[in-house]
């Protein structure tokens, strides 16, 4: 995962190895080609505007600390600068006061939501959490069954629709399992909800009424980083028609080139809570902006 990003920065600070102080020339040749590094690298443009414009105020203004020389000054800042545009510190799962916890995940078809759902079972219960996973996506014929065996495989129960749970209502699916799970002692509720193909509004409406009958103390963005801008636009849209609290980026394992990762959270002002990095129940964890800007870095 951001290998053409990485590439390209090695070089840039390479090409400053050996030079004494920076001139205003030095710094202005480095933001152009950091600013074409972001941009091979697909991150949005206000994103790329704004990281160069601090990284040459921060170059022209830096003390000239004795430790550093100049590469590893920019080096520095472009790591900092890289950090903060990943969202800083690490954001965790607000719980609910009251039990259970709602996590409620949205996204398109294909993002990759009923296999985050399974990871983040097995993570929630890595961590003594006992999670439920809920199948309120009906739009798929085979969206149940995908859990089913998702959650098997993660060792967490799942409430799908049955007579009695609500068939063929996602919205009663949802409101039932909650009391499901206060009934059987699931601490967590993870809701897995339709996702289509593209941006549609009786999608975003179904996202909507489940949000409003279970009142999620968390609402997950689910999207697949390897569609890159496309990502960006989604998280926009998601944003206006059903809202949520924080991203999950999945797929990041096939995105050589992280412009997803470095624009959503600058675009959309939500953090990037999770990242999934294969097919794998294990490939999953919190997002860490800084370790992810170490390994561009690297
Ligand atoms: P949903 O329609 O949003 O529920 O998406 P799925 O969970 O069914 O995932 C769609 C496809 O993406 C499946 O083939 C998954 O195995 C695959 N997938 C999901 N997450 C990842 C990931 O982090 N890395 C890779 N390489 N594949 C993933």
């Amino acid at each position: 995962m951001f290998e053409t990003l990485s590439d390209r920065l090695t070089s840039v600070f390479s090409s400053l190895r050996g030079k004494g102080r920076l001139s205003e020339e030095d710094i202005n040749a480095t933001a152009r080609e950091i600013r074409l590094a972001l941009l091979e690298a697909d991150v949005a443009l206000p994103v790329v505007r704004e990281f160069i414009a601090r990284i040459k105020e921060r170059a022209r203004g830096e003390e000239v600390s004795k430790a550093l020389n100049p590469a590893q000054q920019v080096i520095k800042i472009v790591n900092d600068e890289l950090v903060e545009v990943l969202g800083g510190e690490t954001r965790q799962i607000r719980y609910a006061k009251t039990p259970p916890t709602v996590i409620m995940l949205a996204g398109l078809q294909g993002a990759g939501k009923t296999t985050l759902a399974g990871k983040l079972a097995k993570w929630l219960s890595d961590q003594r959490n006992t999670p439920l996973l809920v199948a309120a996506d009906l739009q798929r014929p085979n969206a149940v069954t995908q859990l089913q065996v998702v959650g098997e495989r993660a060792g967490a129960s799942v409430f799908a629709p049955e007579p009695g749970n609500g068939v063929g209502d996602p919205v009663e699916v949802a409101s039932l399992s909650l009391e499901y799970a206060r009934r059987n002692n699931h601490n967590v509720v993870i809701i897995d909800t339709a996702g289509r193909l593209g941006v549609d509004t009786e999608m975003m409406r179904q996202a909507a009424d489940i949000r409003d009958a279970v009142r999620p103390d968390e609402i997950l963005f689910v999207v697949d980083a390897m569609i890159g801008q496309d990502a960006v636009n989604t998280a926009q849209a998601f944003l206006e028609g059903v809202g949520y609290d924080a991203v999950a980026l999945t797929k990041l394992d096939g995105d050589a080139r992280g412009g997803a990762a470095l624009s959503i959270r600058h675009i959309t002002g939500r953090p990037i809570m999770f990242a999934s990095t294969g097919e794998k129940l294990e490939d999953f964890d919190l997002f860490h902006p800084d370790r992810m800007a170490s390994r561009i870095l690297d």
